[in-house]
């Protein structure tokens, strides 16, 4: 937990979240300013900033499976969805702990943001 950190402290219960799914790697909450009917951001339970502290395979495998999972839930994974992470400045990353957005429920534009 790091205490500068907003999503640590959504993860820690410290700041409210509509929380979508969570397991022992990682949760899932609605994003406070969608940007598609379903915008879910899945987050580690592990404080890492970018993606290129990222170094644990399984964990990154995990993230995309558990979108999956949601994207099913939330029944859109026929009508389709997208998977964006964002990696620091020219990738448009604002919060400094990693997450994985899912977006969809609309067609989606051609630009990834
Ligand atoms: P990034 O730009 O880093 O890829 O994505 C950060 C996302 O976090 C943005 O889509 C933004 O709307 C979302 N966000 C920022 N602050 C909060 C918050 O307090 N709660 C929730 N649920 N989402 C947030
Ligand atoms: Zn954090």
């Amino acid at each position: 937990m790091r205490e500068d950190c907003l999503f640590c402290k959504i993860i820690h219960n410290k700041i409210p979240a509509k929380l979508v799914y969570e397991d022992d790697q990682v949760v899932a909450f609605n994003d406070i300013s969608p940007q598609a009917p379903v915008h879910v951001l899945i987050v580690p339970r592990e404080h890492i900033e970018t993606i290129n502290d990222l170094g644990d395979a399984n964990l990154a495998g995990h993230m995309v499976l558990t979108a999956k999972k949601i994207g099913s839930m939330l029944g859109i994974s026929q009508s389709g969805y997208r998977l964006i992470m964002n990696c620091n400045e020219d990738g448009g990353q604002t919060v400094f702990h990693i997450h994985l957005h899912l977006l969809g429920g609309k067609r989606l534009g051609e630009l990834l943001k």
